[in-house]
């Protein structure tokens, strides 16, 4: 792997110094600005700048350095899935869906992941690095480009813990809002934790209105951390009043995610406990037929019982949907991102 630097790493301040430094005039360092953020990756097709120049910024850096090694299009819904390739041979997915307001796109914040959730393909993976700022930007870039098409919507909930991965996830977010970038309003953006409770705290002040999905999955601490370790770290009180406090602090809704796993957390006694430690709060349940992962035993919820947790959670005053399915066909889904199949 070579050590090139990647032009979107840098911010167009960065990106100013670093053509200056090499001779060039400041008009150029816009000019390759636009090309990047019009999704045009590839150095040698930017057009206006002269032959001698493409080479030369193509022989010092890279931009964003991913492939796609594959691309899915599902046959139900036209969701796309991508393999891409990083700089050093990794191999992230990412997935775009198609809405009536819009497109939006499902990134990758990590290669593999460390939390280790019992019914997620990411968690057998393991954590292997973090996704830099470029190789974030680069996902949304590449599958703009790719359809021809403007993002308007995001969300991190590919592979990985974005919370994991602080730094670089707040400062993709904060490149991608800007006016001479993509333009992204905070408000269509939306970072999900399998609950961090000192990033949600963190994040709670960093004063951008991206909105929060907590990865929640049990009504108490017996069967959360039966799937899912990292409520061994943080009990579900604690992350339940980060919660609160995020609220407090930010005036915000918070989507509570909950797979419905057959026999697992989807009896009516869940519902019942889950809806009094929710009840009164500013939220929204997110119901999930749990997906199926190749190697995993657990299998999804009846309709009839998710319907009735609905109910349970209603009956309690607590805005309740259930999530809709895309890209099936394509192992698309929540939690059936996986860097497999790539020989
Ligand atoms: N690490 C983050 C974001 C990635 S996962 C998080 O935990 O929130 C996005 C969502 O998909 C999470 O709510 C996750 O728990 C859920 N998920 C993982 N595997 C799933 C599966 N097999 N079926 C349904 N949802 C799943």
């Amino acid at each position: 792997m070579d050590n090139k630097r990647d032009l979107l790493d840098m911010t167009f301040e960065e990106l100013n110094g670093a053509l200056i430094a090499l001779g060039y005039p400041a008009y150029r360092a816009k000019q390759v600005h636009q090309w990047l953020y019009s999704g045009q990756l590839d150095i040698n097709s930017m057009t206006n700048l002269p032959k001698d120049m493409r080479e030369r910024i193509a022989d010092q850096f890279i931009a964003g350095g991913l492939k796609i090694a594959k691309k899915l299009i599902s046959k139900i819904d036209g969701t796309r899935k991508y393999l891409f390739e990083l700089k050093d041979g990794n191999i992230i997915e990412s997935v775009l869906m198609k809405y009536h307001y819009g497109y939006s796109v499902c990134l990758s914040t990590q290669v593999g992941c460390r939390m280790g959730c019992a019914f997620c393909a990411s968690a057998d993976l393991g954590m292997i690095r973090n996704l830099t700022v470029g190789e974030l930007l680069a996902q949304i870039l590449v599958i703009g480009h790719d359809i021809g098409e403007r993002i308007s919507h995001l969300v991190l909930m590919g592979i990985g813990e974005p919370f994991d991965n602080y730094d670089n996830v707040l400062e993709f977010m904060r490149r991608i809002n800007r006016e001479d970038t993509l333009n992204i309003s905070f408000r269509k953006m939306t970072v999900s934790t399998c609950g961090i409770v000192p990033r949600i705290l963190e994040f709670a002040r960093e004063g951008i209105p991206v909105s929060l999905s907590v990865s929640l999955h049990a009504p108490n601490d017996e069967i959360r951390q039966r799937i899912m370790p990292v409520a061994r770290r943080w009990s579900l009180d604690e992350l339940l009043s980060a919660c609160r406090e995020y609220t407090k602090i930010t005036s915000r809704r918070i989507t509570y995610e909950y797979s419905m796993i057959e026999n697992v957390n989807d009896s009516l006694e869940c519902a019942g406990v889950l809806a009094e430690k929710l009840k009164g709060t500013l939220c929204h349940v997110n119901l999930i037929p749990v997906n199926r992962v190749e190697g995993i035993a657990f299998s999804k919820s009846s309709r009839k019982r998710i319907e009735d947790f609905k109910y349970t959670l209603e009956k309690y005053g607590i805005p309740v949907t259930v999530r809709r399915e895309l890209g099936s066909d394509i192992m698309a889904a929540c939690g059936q991102l996986r860097r497999n199949n790539i020989t």
